[in-house]
């Protein structure tokens, strides 16, 4: 299964993908998560990032592409993956495209979840990570309304998009994507694929 989460900060698309690996048997992988790692780590790319990521302001995209492309040539994504936090801009999906290409596969789908910016700044803000200040939170709000949330449109035109309202307790929300994986199963098994 290769599958995107897309939906805002906030939405809980790390905490459901976390959940969902044991039953899909895919690593879950989180640019977010790898960039702070390599900030820690001192690497190359993680001098690169740590600005952008103190300001709350997207990774230039050359970087992220790097990052996503290192990772997911690693031997355990071979059977898929879930994909949390990328891509984030239309050069981001536009890139991933040509990567998957590249390596023969392709995406099976992309989950939308979806939080109303109210819900969203709240649960941000109760949330307490270290790059989480009300400044912050403004401004990743921000940039993923004006660069992440058109990667709807991208992904809708190509038939891959899925929305699932992130609304509610993390089971509730949690069966609402299982139904939707479910659904694209028995229809693919349908069309014979
Ligand atoms: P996250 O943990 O997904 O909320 O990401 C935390 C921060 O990492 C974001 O605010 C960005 O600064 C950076 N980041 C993570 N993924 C990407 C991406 N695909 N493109 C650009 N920046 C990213």
């Amino acid at each position: 299964m290769r599958i995107v989460f897309l939906g805002p900060p906030g939405a809980g698309k790390g905490t459901q993908a976390n959940r969902l690996m044991a039953d899909l048997g895919v690593p879950h992988l989180s640019t977010g998560e790898l960039l702070r790692e390599a900030v820690r780590l001192h690497k190359p790319l993680g001098l690169q990032a740590k600005a952008f990521l103190d300001a709350g302001r997207l990774v230039p995209d050359s970087v992220v592409l790097e990052l996503a492309e290192q990772r997911l040539r690693q031997d355990d994504c071979r059977r898929g993956w879930l994909l949390d936090g990328f891509p984030r801009t239309v050069a981001q999906a536009e890139g991933f495209d040509q990567m998957l290409q590249a390596a023969g596969g392709r995406l099976d789908m992309v989950i939308d979840v979806e939080v109303d910016r109210e819900t969203l700044e709240a649960r941000l803000l109760s949330r307490g990570r270290s790059d989480d200040s009300p400044e912050l939170i403004r401004k990743r709000l921000h940039e993923y309304y004006e660069l992440t949330r058109p990667l709807t449109d991208y992904y809708r035109q190509r038939g891959l998009l899925r929305a699932v309202s992130g609304i509610g307790t993390l089971d509730e929300v949690l069966t609402r994507i299982r139904n939707v994986l479910s659904a694209d199963v028995q229809l693919s098994d349908r069309a014979g694929r």
